[in-house]
């Protein structure tokens, strides 16, 4: 039996992964589920569920979900952020889903990698934004690192097992990113300064949680996963080709020298990936629809608009900078914040990561103390950006 922790369950990705689990009570026990402070999703899984742990990060949600659980339930309930690293890191567990969305995932996701955990990465923003400093955790830990995101799931089965951190020595000619697009593939730029959070969040193939649509409709969500391809796969950003897929069917590609291109193709449903990271080597049910071509009819291919969403050039710049993809994503996740909350136009949040990469000075960070305090100066900056977009677009 392996003892999972699930980190974020109450999320998109948390809750698939409950899904998965459940399906192979045999194989998998559920000792620890986490969330920020939704206290009635998590009773209702607790109850559903019966983990061995509860740990709200926010500690008066704690309080909360405490007084209101039965006597007779037999789960702990914990709060505050180091109780999520202490189940990361308990010696008791194997696996750890790492699905918390944005920069707070980090700690948590780090102490899994560095007890040498099973880890199932969806959390990219840690691993983007810590770099060598999560890569090398996951090495001096000997961690065993699964990418859950689909795309670079899909990297993961094409790429032979011998030759994953160094994909050159497989004869790897390309890697082939596929981005959907998004909700505003096809549109120009002078159509996306008016759209909402609602619009933004309506992703066509992917149900999501909200910080992640809109990174897909921006195409941040594209730069991220170039970054998290290149720590994951050992490569740079031009061993990545970034080719826009709208149907979503094909989850990512590898083309050989030899000529030969591999897909992995399935029905977009992230329960496939994590059910990968689950089993690995092994494959397991998950619960997901046969994929039917006929049905599918058609695979549509065409480039990035690097014009209308230049989230995904910022993000190209910004590998090559040092500390610049964490203060891509530090300024990123104030922007999308900003925005969900209606205090800046969707255009403006290109406009703040910009702002921020060209006015945050930084060196590599070489340890979790850095990494940290260039993300909190960037998103100090960040937040400076957008009081002033905000007191222009005022007039005062
Ligand atoms: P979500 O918003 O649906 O869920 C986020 C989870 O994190 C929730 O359980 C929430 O309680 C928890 N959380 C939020 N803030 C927290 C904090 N400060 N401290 C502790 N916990 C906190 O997000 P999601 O869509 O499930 O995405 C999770 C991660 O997976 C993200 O990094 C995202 O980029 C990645 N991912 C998601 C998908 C997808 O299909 N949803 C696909 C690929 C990668
Ligand atoms: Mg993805």
């Amino acid at each position: 039996m392996k003892q999972v922790v699930v980190l974020g369950a109450t999320g998109s990705i948390g809750l698939s992964t409950l899904d998965v689990l459940k399906r192979h009570a045999d194989r998998f026990s559920l000792h620890t589920i986490t969330a920020y402070r939704s206290v009635d999703k998590m009773l209702e899984l607790i109850l559903a569920y019966e983990p061995v742990q509860a740990i709200m990060a926010c500690p008066d949600a704690a309080e909360q979900l405490a007084s209101r659980l039965p006597t007779e339930s037999p789960t702990r309930i914990l709060g505050g952020e180091q109780a999520l690293v202490d189940a990361a890191s308990d010696s008791d567990v194997d696996v750890v889903m790492a699905a918390i969305v944005g920069f707070a995932g980090l700690r948590p996701t780090l102490a899994a990698a560095e007890h040498g955990k099973r880890l199932l990465l969806a959390n990219k923003e840690a691993l983007v934004s810590a770099g060598r400093v999560f890569m090398e955790a996951t090495r001096s830990g000997g961690a065993t690192l699964l990418p859950i995101d689909s795309e670079h799931n899909a990297m993961f089965q094409c790429i032979p097992a011998n030759n994953r951190g160094r994909p050159e020595t497989a004869g790897v000619e390309k890697i082939l990113l596929t981005a959907s697009g998004g909700p505003f593939r096809g549109r120009p730029r002078s159509e996306l300064l008016g759209v909402t959070p609602e619009q933004a969040c309506a992703h066509p193939n992917w149900s999501m949680g909200r910080k992640i649509s809109v990174d897909s409709a921006t195409l941040l969500n594209k730069g991220l996963e170039l970054a998290e391809a290149c720590w994951l796969f050992d490569c740079t950003p031009g061993d990545i080709d970034v080719v826009v897929h709208p149907q979503s069917i094909i989850h990512s590609l590898v083309r050989y020298d030899d000529g030969s291109v591999l897909a992995q193709l399935g029905n977009p449903d992230m329960r496939t990936p994590i059910a990968y990271g689950l089993s690995w080597p092994e494959r397991i049910d998950a619960g997901v629809a046969p994929l039917d071509l006929v049905s599918v009819a058609k695979l549509d291919f065409e480039a990035p608009d690097l014009e209308a969403f230049p989230c995904l050039r910022l993000a190209q710049e910004a590998i090559t900078q040092p500390g610049g993809m964490c203060i891509l994503n530090a300024a990123n996740e104030i922007a999308v914040a900003a925005f969900l909350a209606g205090g800046l136009g969707f255009t403006g949040i290109d406009n703040v990561i910009a702002h921020a990469l060209e006015n945050v000075s930084a060196d590599e960070p070489d340890n979790l103390e850095a990494v940290e305090a260039l993300d909190g100066r960037a998103r100090a900056c960040a937040q400076e950006r957008i009081e002033q977009l905000e007191h222009d677009t005022r007039g005062v």
